[in-house]
């Protein structure tokens, strides 16, 4: 057993750190975030810097890595700011799904496009009532391709993408008969319209998407028709780390603020890290991030091995967005009220967590999903 990062792994990780740190302005953060703005220009040095893809083939246009080191880079990213760490990790969400079970053509087509920063990709499987199955959106095939109908909410990037993937049913009689569709932003019948404000992840704009008589040719098809529910299953797990991976970030950066701060401030006449109670809290701190991150590691390595250990991938996603959400709770309160203000950038670090928890499934779903699994039942969807 070797827990150390080989040295490219750790050049990947410093080269992701150097850029955020370098990059990443705390004040244009702020200005993201208040004005509901997708950091654009960091995205496209992200991109000619080759960071975003890196797990896709060289054929197209990624660094034939993989998941481990796509997620030491989003880590890198969060960890320096969770807005734009988030922004840059989502930009091209759903790439996964083209990348398992697109052909030839599709896989030419959109992964280079997201590596390159031609554009942004997004997902859409949550119904209008945030259903997941059986989908009201449907696909029914006709003699050109497929007409889709339907309504999907809380599509994260849905205004900015240049092309969405949309989970449709294709068999309104079999709840397990799903399949995803490559469909063009520009296209006669779908409308977009943001969902409004939120907590957190506000430079990501969250839409609401109507399909109305949408027409697709049948190669926009993704992977064979009525296996979506598997596909969504197989994306689910590589979307779980990087979403643990975002976790682990946010809460080490939360860590590394208080941390700071507690050896900077003082109070009756000492610094405030020398009182048993911040002590304490640091100490949690540090070890809900060590345990997430190994946790997390072990999940993208298992997946690299080509033996994904779901177990570790479903905790993954649980205890490392869990650990984002406490760890940058203590944060602010470490702050103390100084914490509470937007000016500290900790209250953001909070905000954002918490996206996280419900960014795929909850953590309570991920828990009832492991328990099933610990028990040997199927999936349920
Ligand atoms: C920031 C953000 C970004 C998102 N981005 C996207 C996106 O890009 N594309 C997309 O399609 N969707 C997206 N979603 C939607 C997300 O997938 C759902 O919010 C998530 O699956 C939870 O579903 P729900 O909101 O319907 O909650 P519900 O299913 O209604 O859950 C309500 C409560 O019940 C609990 N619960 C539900 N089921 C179980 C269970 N089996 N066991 C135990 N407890 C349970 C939940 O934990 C929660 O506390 C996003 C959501 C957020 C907040």
């Amino acid at each position: 057993m070797d827990f150390d990062l080989t040295t490219e792994q750790k050049d990947i990780q410093k080269a992701a750190l150097e850029f955020a740190r370098g990059e990443f302005d705390p004040d244009d953060a702020l200005l993201y975030d208040r004005n509901q703005q997708f950091p654009s220009k960091i995205w496209e040095m992200a991109c000619e810097l080759g960071f975003i893809g890196l797990h896709f083939p060289e054929q197209y246009e990624g660094q034939g890595l993989g998941l481990l080191e796509n997620a030491l880079t989003v880590e890198a990213f969060c960890r320096q700011d969770p807005g734009i760490g988030m922004a840059l990790g989502l930009s091209d969400f759903g790439s996964e799904m083209v990348l398992r079970h697109g052909n030839e053509d599709q896989k030419k087509l959109i992964l280079p496009y997201a590596a390159q920063g031609k554009g942004i990709l997004t997902m859409a499987f949550l119904e209008e009532d945030y259903s997941l199955a059986p989908l009201a959106t449907t696909a029914k095939a006709d003699e050109n391709g497929y007409v889709i109908d339907g309504k999907k909410s809380f599509v994260t990037l849905g205004s900015m993408a240049g092309y969405m993937i949309v989970a449709c049913q294709t068999d309104p009689d079999d709840p397990h008969a799903q399949s995803f569709f490559l469909v063009e932003r520009e296209i006669d019948g779908m409308e977009i319209s943001s969902m409004g404000e939120k907590l957190g992840m506000r430079m990501l704009p969250m839409d609401m998407v109507s399909l109305t008589g949408v027409r697709v040719p049948k190669e926009s098809r993704l992977g064979q028709e009525e296996k979506g529910s598997f596909q969504l299953e197989d994306f689910l797990k590589e979307m779980r780390i990087e979403t643990a991976a975002m976790g682990v970030g946010i809460a080490q950066g939360g860590l590394d603020r208080a941390l700071d701060y507690g050896k900077k401030r003082e109070q009756f006449g000492r610094a405030i890290i020398r009182f048993d109670a911040i002590r304490n809290k640091l100490a949690d701190m540090y070890m809900e991030v060590e345990l997430a991150r190994l946790i997390t590691h072990k999940a993208a390595w298992s997946f690299d091995n080509k033996k994904p250990d779901n177990q570790a991938i479903l905790m993954s996603k649980a205890v490392a967005s869990r650990a984002a959400y406490r760890v940058t709770y203590d944060a602010v309160q470490i702050y103390g009220g100084l914490g509470y203000m937007t000016e500290s950038h900790i209250e953001r670090f909070y905000r954002d967590a918490k996206a996280l928890d419900f960014f795929l499934e909850s953590g309570q779903m991920q828990k009832d999903m492991l328990a099933d699994d610990m028990a040997g039942n199927p999936p349920r969807r």
